[in-house]
């Protein structure tokens, strides 16, 4: 069965193809308070997401390939949007010992990360670029130095040092982007790095591409479009000028990892988008259950709730002119697609009001993490209709459309 765009299109609604994650946090197994397979599936429909690939830090990590299986027959059973498992890169994501990435392959991992946490042993890095390279496997790097993060808990710069919290700087993210393009050139391999959030991260990612580096890259629509302040209380978004209400300071749902940078780092981020250095737009979905984060600033989760809000952040920022709409549908799309290698598929379609405002519940989330700063905020943008596969799924985008949304 195919879709039938022309009802929609009559409507004046955009219809476009169904976008692909590369990155989410599905909880399951272990987690199944934050998330499960099955909502953070669903949740993916909701946010327009027909394609999600799920990050293996859950209890136990995916690192053997009966457990791959799981997540794919769990997956199957979900009725939500296609779940891709990315198996970890070492076993027990310890970062001592490499998996067998042939065999987590086979079980049908597609691609490799420790997210959550960086490979920090170099060495064993460059082992694992080796092996992917001859194995055709995909690694996905989350850069992160951990000995100069340390105990941070947000962007250090002036924003920290005023709300008296421990810092996180960008050379923390760039040291380790760094080390990391040195190794993929050392290994001869291909890398991707996900979630970059500075303007010099983005910068080492052009240089390495003009000199023909085999590296590829997302950025999250939390950091293209919120700021450090918003842990001192702004809610205002990068693009915005007039400022809005603003909300408590030390909102655990503004702590996430890599965190809130600056404004010239969203702008950057945007650059990279606007001039294809960044293929893929992802959302690190990363759900908790509120009594991780209801909590002191210090010791809450990482984090942000993002699949259901990703589209209404993202259109802020074409909305300001820092990047076409064709340049941010081809980095949900096209872009991810490439990154993994695989044809987009062809009868996923999903259909966007651009102009819905709407104003975020969390308990009208579909997933079980409540867990984002947008809580209250009006948005503009929603998806309001899903296809996977050619088949319609009555997403409950059409609840908000009946009381008004257009
Ligand atoms: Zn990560």
């Amino acid at each position: 069965m195919s879709f039938d765009r022309r009802p929609f299109e009559a409507r004046g609604l955009l219809v476009v193809p169904g976008f692909i994650d590369l990155h989410a946090h599905l909880r399951e197994p272990g987690f199944e308070e934050s998330e499960t397979i099955a909502t953070g599936a669903r949740a993916a429909l909701r946010g327009g997401f027909t394609t999600v690939c799920a990050m293996p830090n859950t209890e136990p990590a995916i690192d053997a390939p009966g457990l791959v299986a799981q997540v794919v027959a769990r997956a199957a059973s979900a009725a939500g949007a296609r779940v891709l498992p990315i198996a970890a890169i070492t076993r027990g994501r310890r970062g001592a010992e490499l998996c067998d990435l042939v065999e987590l392959a086979a079980a049908g991992a597609v691609a490799f990360s420790d997210d959550g946490a960086p490979v920090s042993d170099a060495g064993l890095f460059r082992h694992a670029l080796e092996y992917s390279r001859i194995a055709g496997a995909l690694i996905v790097e989350h850069p992160q130095d951990l000995s100069l993060s340390a105990k941070g808990v947000m962007h250090e710069g002036s924003v920290s040092a005023e709300l008296g919290l421990a810092g996180m700087p960008a050379a923390a993210e760039e040291a380790a982007v760094a080390r990391d393009l040195a190794l993929v050139k050392l290994a001869g391999a291909r890398l991707h790095l996900t979630h970059l959030s500075t303007a010099g991260s983005v910068e080492l990612v052009r240089r390495a591409k003009a000199e023909g580096v085999a590296v590829t890259c997302d950025v999250t629509p939390h950091h293209l479009s919120l700021t450090d302040e918003w842990v001192a209380g702004s809610r205002t978004f990068a693009w915005e000028r007039a400022e809005r209400n603003r909300a408590m300071p030390y909102d655990a749902n503004t702590k996430v990892n890599p965190p809130l940078r600056s404004r010239a780092d969203v702008r950057a981020l945007w650059a990279g988008i606007a001039d294809g250095t960044v293929d893929a737009i992802a959302t690190d979905h990363a759900p908790h259950a509120s009594i991780r984060k209801e909590v002191e600033f210090d010791q809450a989760a990482f984090g942000i709730s993002g699949l259901e809000t990703a589209l209404p952040l993202v259109l802020g920022g074409v909305r300001a002119g820092w990047a076409s709409w064709d340049a941010v549908l081809a980095a949900l799309t096209t872009g991810p697609a490439r990154v993994l290698g695989v044809p987009p598929p062809k009868d996923d379609w999903i259909v966007i009001d651009a102009d819905a405002e709407w104003t975020l519940d969390g308990e009208a989330l579909i997933s079980k993490g409540k867990n984002t700063p947008l809580l209250g905020a009006k948005l503009t943008g929603r998806v309001v209709e899903v296809a996977v596969d050619g088949d319609l799924k009555l997403n409950e985008g059409h609840a908000a459309e009946a009381v008004g949304a257009r």
